[in-house]
Parts: structure tokens; C-alpha cells; sequence
């Protein structure tokens, strides 16, 4: 076991204010692999200090220098490609083939998004005799959470630092190790102190006192709708800006004529990657009722592949995490649902570690929590349709928007049903991610988007001068 120091204050590691730590369990054995300390009210004052002392100076300076700055992170990220996957499937739990292909590479490939992004980006433009500017924001206090450590960093930080924005950075209490590795990176880059701080902590005490600081400009949060929430009211009463990405209960529509084992495939797989741990997940499979039954049939063949512990699916990241999964299969089941694989308990020769039985349930109505509520865990709901306007209606029926699928025989038919989802983003026939699009939800899945030219411009004011 590790016990790391300090926090990443105004370009160097400093000791914490106060004596609390938290620890750090690799959720596969539930041994404590490490402790970092829990930063307090002062922490995050002297974060937000730093930051706002250097943001002058990195607001001035050139776009060509912060791509630079942008492209030096880059390289330091992926040069601890093994020790990042690592780290991940440490704290988080994460497979190491997903460690390496998605929580080390994505965070590089965003990383490198921006730094080419600084190369064409406009931050001024001519609209009739007006001249408008557009200016980063100030100091942001990102708030992430556990399930994609790194990329949820990057996400803020690289479109922050393109803009000329200065972060204070909150991670998750379950994965402060890879923000560690970032905050190593970023001072390898080269960034002038306090363009970066880390302070790690626990969420109603470095959290909210970050999201509640007046030296915060902006709050660019990640997480659960009901902390959202929290953070939008204590942003809404200072008037600071404030951007949400919550949760999830996305649809995967199969419309008949598609390919059905494809869409299913590709849907199992979508939900239980990851453990499940994915806010854009599809995790309502919605399916003609003439075809449910096949659909049912394949979506429990393909989950036989995923084996807790196995090289595709690793446990959940905390024993909280694991109730509350566990706790909806339970839900699910009282509801009335069919359960076609996995189940409550313990996967067989898996009763150390947080692991889940890769579960499908069958028979769910729209109507049940576990078709309503954010399960997080690789559960599935098979749902049954009878004509579109059906499907819709059920697509459209969560109070989320984040993501969701569309597939059918011909990209216009598709096209036209994804068109009328509420939802930020939808795969046609298994499209897949493009870290330059825009990342975000519609109604309760929050505000803003993350990612691409819009992603910055999240961080980015509007001043027009009138000639
Ligand atoms: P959470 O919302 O509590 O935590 C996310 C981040 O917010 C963490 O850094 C946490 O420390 C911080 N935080 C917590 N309370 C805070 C407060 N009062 N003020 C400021 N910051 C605060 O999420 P969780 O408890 O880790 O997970 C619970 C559920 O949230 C999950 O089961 C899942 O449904 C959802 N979730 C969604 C995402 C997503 O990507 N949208 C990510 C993680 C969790």
C-alpha cells in the first residue's frame, strides 16, 4: 500500500491542509491499494487562488502556445499509456485490454483533438460592424467522476486550457490515482503554475466547496443528476456558469428490418462494457414485438461471453456501487421482470471482489424502475414494441437524454426515428464514437456539451465591439 502526499497546487506538490485521507480499494480483491489525502475548504481555496493569480497570463497567451502546451500533455499522457492502464484497472477495475484501449488512448486522442483544434479556431469573427471576441471564461472548477477517470478529466481540462482557461481540478474519491498521473503530466508539459490544480477529496467537502467558491467562474461537473442538480442551484445563486453531464437511460431501437444479431451484439456490448459504468450505455433494448423473442435469445447468448472476472468484464468499482446494482436486479425482479441470464448474487467462485452476474432481463415494461433509473452495472432491459410510434414513445419516455441507437434496413429510415429521440446523441446502424462530435444530454442528462469545437466553446465567453 501507497500513502501519497499533497495536492498539485501552483505547480508543485504541496502538503495538505488537513490530516484526513481517503483510501483507495482495487475493487477486483477489495484490498486498499492506497491513500490520498481528502483535501478540506482551505485546499481548494489555495487551488482556486493559484488559478486565478495565473489566469491573466494564460488567457494572453498565443492559441499556437497553448497548442503547444496541449500537444506536451499528449505525448506525457500517452508515454504512461502502461502505467495509466494500469493505475485504472487498479482503481476502477477495468479489464487491462480496455484499460489500455479506452481509459489510457481516448484521453490522448482528446488531448490531441484540441491542440489541432487551436490551429483553425476562430476566437474572433466579423458579424455587420461588429467585431466579436471570444474569451475564455476564467477559473473552472471541474468536478469528475469515477467511471472514466482519466477521459472525464481530459474532457475538461484540454477544451479549459485551449480556451485559456485555468482548472481546479476535483476528482472522484474512487479513482484520485490517474488524476495524479495527470497532474505529473501536465507539469511535465510545461503548463506555467496554477494554469493546473489537483485537489483531491471527498464530494460535499472539496467538491462543494469548489463548486461554491466566488473565485469560480465556471463549474463543469460529471456525475449523478441529484448532485448536478446541487451544484446548477449553488452556481444558479452566485450566477456562475455551469456545465452538467448526469445520467442515462439510453435506447437501442431495432427497427425491423435491421440486423437483428448485429444490433443485438453490438448492444450487449455497448452495456457491458466497462461493467456497465457508462452513462451513454443503452441500457433499454427496444425490439418489434414480432422479433423479441429471437432478440431475447441472442442478448442471453452474448452475455454468456461476458464472464466476471474473465478478460471482458471486470467488477463494479465499489462495494456501494455493487448493492445499489444489485439492489435494482432485486427491484427488477419484484417488478415482474423475466430474468434470462445473470441475477443478484455473487457470480460462482467471485465471492471476493465487486463483481456482477452480466444480467438481461426480459418482459420490462416501460413503466418499471429498472427501465426508469440509472442502474450503472451491466444490466440490460429488454423492451418490447409494437409499431414506431410505440417505440418512440418508450425511447422518448425516460426522463434522461443522453445517447441512444438507432437501427434499421436503410440509414434514411433510421435517420428519420433518431431525428425525433430527445436524446444528444444517437449511433446509426452501430456508427461509431467520434471524439471530435458533440458530447451531452437533453432534459435530465444536463447541460452543455463536452468534446470538439463545441466542447470549447463551453469555456469560452462572447464580447462584441460595435465600430
Ligand atoms: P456523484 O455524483 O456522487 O459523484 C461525482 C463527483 O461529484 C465526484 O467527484 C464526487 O466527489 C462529487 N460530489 C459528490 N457530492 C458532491 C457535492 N455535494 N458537491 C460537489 N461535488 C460532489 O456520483 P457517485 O455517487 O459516484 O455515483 C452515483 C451514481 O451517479 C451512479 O450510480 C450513476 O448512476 C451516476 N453516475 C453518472 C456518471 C456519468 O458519467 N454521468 C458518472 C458517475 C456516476
Amino acid at each position: 500500500m501507497k500513502a501519497y502526499d499533497g495536492m498539485y497546487i501552483d505547480g508543485a506538490w504541496r502538503p495538505a491542509a488537513g490530516d484526513e485521507r481517503i483510501e483507495v480499494v482495487n475493487p477486483a480483491d477489495e484490498q486498499v491499494i492506497a491513500t490520498v489525502p481528502a483535501g478540506t475548504a482551505q485546499d481548494v481555496d489555495e487551488a482556486v487562488r493559484a488559478a486565478r493569480a495565473a489566469f491573466p497570463g494564460w488567457a494572453a497567451t498565443a492559441p499556437a502556445e497553448r497548442a503547444a502546451r496541449i500537444t506536451a500533455l499528449r505525448d506525457a499522457l500517452a508515454a504512461r499509456r502502461e502505467e495509466i492502464a494500469g493505475t485504472v484497472s487498479a482503481e476502477l477495475g477495468a479489464p487491462p485490454a480496455f484499460s489500455r484501449a479506452v481509459h489510457a488512448d481516448l484521453p490522448v486522442a482528446v488531448a490531441g483533438s484540441y491542440a489541432e483544434l487551436l490551429g483553425s479556431h476562430e476566437f474572433e469573427e466579423k458579424i455587420g460592424n461588429s467585431t466579436v471576441f471570444h474569451e475564455p471564461v476564467g477559473v473552472v472548477g471541474a468536478i469528475t467522476p469515477w467511471n472514466y477517470p482519466l477521459h472525464q478529466i481530459v474532457a475538461k481540462a484540454a477544451p479549459a486550457f485551449a480556451a485559456g482557461c485555468t482548472v481546479v481540478l476535483k476528482p472522484a474519491e474512487d479513482t484520485p490515482l490517474v488524476a495524479r498521473l495527470f497532474a505529473e503530466a501536465v507539469h511535465e508539459a510545461g503548463f506555467p503554475a496554477g494554469v493546473f490544480n489537483l485537489v483531491t477529496g471527498r464530494g460535499p467537502v472539496a467538491g462543494q466547496a469548489l463548486a461554491g467558491h466566488e473565485g469560480v467562474d465556471l463549474v463543469s461537473f460529471t456525475g449523478s443528476t441529484a448532485v448536478g442538480r446541487q451544484i446548477a442551484a449553488t452556481a444558479g445563486a452566485a450566477v456562475k456558469r455551469v456545465a452538467l453531464e448526469l445520467g442515462g437511460k439510453s435506447a437501442n431501437v431495432i427497427l425491423p428490418g435491421a440486423d437483428l444479431a448485429k444490433a443485438v451484439n453490438v448492444g450487449i456490448a455497448n452495456v457491458f462494457s466497462n461493467a456497465g459504468q457508462t452513462c451513454s450505455a443503452w441500457t433499454r433494448m427496444l425490439v418489434h414485438t414480432e422479433q423479441y423473442d429471437e432478440a431475447v435469445a441472442l442478448a442471453a447468448t452474448a452475455a454468456a461471453k461476458y464472464v466476471p472476472g474473465g478478460d471482458r468484464l471486470g467488477p463494479v468499482v465499489s462495494a456501494r456501487q455493487r448493492d445499489r446494482v444489485r439492489g435494482y436486479i432485486r427491484r427488477g425482479i419484484e417488478e415482474g421482470a423475466r430474468l434470462v441470464a445473470g441475477g443478484p448474487d455473487a457470480p460462482e467462485g467471485r465471492s471476493t471482489g465487486y463483481y456482477i452476474r452480466p444480467t438481461v432481463f426480459a418482459d420490462v415494461t416501460p413503466g418499471m424502475t429498472i427501465a426508469q433509473e440509472e442502474i450503472f452495472g451491466p444490466v440490460i432491459c429488454v423492451i418490447r414494441y409494437e409499431d414506431e410510434a410505440d417505440a418512440l414513445r418508450i425511447a422518448n419516455g425516460t426522463v434522461y437524454g443522453l445517447a441512444g441507437a438507432v437501427w434499421a434496413a436503410d440509414e434514411a429510415t433510421a435517420t428519420a426515428f433518431a431525428r425525433r429521440m430527445d436524446t444528444g446523441q444517437v449511433d446509426i446502424n452501430g456508427g461509431r464514437f467520434n471524439p471530435l462530435a458533440p458530447f451531452g444530454g437533453y432534459k435530465d442528462s444536463g447541460i452543455g456539451r463536452e468534446l470538439g469545437a463545441h466542447g470549447l466553446t463551453e469555456y469560452l465567453h462572447t464580447k462584441s465591439l460595435q465600430f
